[in-house]
């Protein structure tokens, strides 16, 4: 089969497309035809390299994939050959105290898979392979292109705004960087819970289609003054969530941001992570700091059922064949993008 490997970190030049054999499944997996797959941050982390981590090499990336099953393991259940699934991506051992507590993403054996799974294993391929814990039937209503890239934004945003922010109707949010994967869906699950957006993006066309996803009020992060226009728009009050995951750039504003009470959540740092806090304000405000990351399986089948309703909709930007991969990560690293960027094999 094709498939797109790395035998090296570096720039999008170290990506191949090549011959490799189709995986070879367990007992307890299902391998699958991918019929489209989509693109997250962490593929590009991956192939620059991060301190710290070892990455199995050869790797493929890929964590988002939907696709048909090819053929199943003696072991597997609820699932036939022909069945279209999509894949939750994050792999644990499901029997530790974590895990059976419902909290999969505190297992010490997990990871996300086509990130720090290999070698050779990720959605970058014409076949992967997957347990069938982590398979979930495709909502019919959704394009294997939309199928592939709901999985991870979905769970990421469930867990952070749901779970941990404990989102309410009628409480303002703030929702950094509309554009990006997380964003446009942050948008819709505030709105679903009937919550008042306030969004950001950096151009007008994003700034126009944060509207469009449902924001009250769309905001641009480089020229206007966020934290005046936020205290502007909830008469001084400030918002009751801030929904992270700039870190660096946009930390201090969002501290700002808050009102008596609020909630911070963040769930990464794409411009850096050492940010200055102003602790007046979380004493005297008595501000929540959250730290949100994945999500457990149950979480992602409750945000897919609102996908199924259509109250949720996947975003896709745009679709490469996937021997067009390195083309389609500069086109993430330039960010004019609204949504998730699409690879079919
Ligand atoms: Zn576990």
């Amino acid at each position: 089969m094709k498939a797109v490997v790395f035998h090296e970190h570096g720039g999008t030049d170290v990506l191949k497309y090549e011959e490799i054999s189709e995986p070879t499944i367990g007992p307890k997996d299902v391998l699958f035809k991918v019929r489209a797959l989509g693109m997250n941050r962490n593929d590009l982390w991956a192939r620059e390299g991060l301190p710290g981590i070892k990455f199995p090499m050869p790797h493929i990336s890929g964590s988002d994939a939907a696709g048909v099953i090819e053929q199943i393991g003696e072991a597997v259940e609820g699932f036939r050959v022909g069945d279209e699934i999509l894949v939750h991506s994050w792999i644990s051992c499901r029997s530790c105290q974590a895990c059976t507590s419902g909290q999969e993403y505190f297992c010490r054996e997990g990871k996300i898979w086509g990130f720090l799974t290999g070698p050779l294993d990720g959605a970058y391929a014409e076949y992967a392979k997957i347990s069938y814990f982590n398979a979930i039937p495709k909502p019919e209503n959704l394009s294997f292109a939309e199928a592939a890239s709901i999985s991870m934004v979905l769970l990421t945003v469930w867990h952070q705004l749901v779970s941990r922010a404990e989102i309410k109707p009628g409480e303002d949010v703030l929702i950094w960087g509309a554009g990006s994967g997380i964003g446009c869906v942050a948008i819709q699950v505030a709105k679903l819970f009937g919550a008042r957006v306030i969004a950001t993006a950096g151009t007008e066309e994003k700034l126009e289609r944060a509207c469009q996803m449902g924001a009250d009020l769309a905001l641009n992060h480089y020229t206007d003054d966020i934290v005046k226009r936020v205290k502007e728009f909830t008469g001084k009050k400030g918002v009751e969530v801030v929904f992270e995951h700039v870190g660096e750039a946009t930390w201090e504003r969002s501290v700002l941001s808050l009102a008596f009470g609020g909630r911070l959540v963040i769930c990464g740092n794409t411009t850096g992570f050492e940010a200055k806090t102003d602790l007046r304000f979380v004493f005297n405000k008595q501000l929540s700091l959250l730290g949100s990351h994945q999500g457990n399986k149950a979480e992602l089948l409750e945000g897919l059922k609102f996908v199924k309703q259509g109250l949720i909709k996947p975003v896709v930007w745009d679709t490469f064949p996937l021997m067009e991969a390195a083309q389609a990560q500069e086109m993430m690293y330039a960010g004019k993008h609204f949504g998730n960027i699409v690879l079919i094999p």
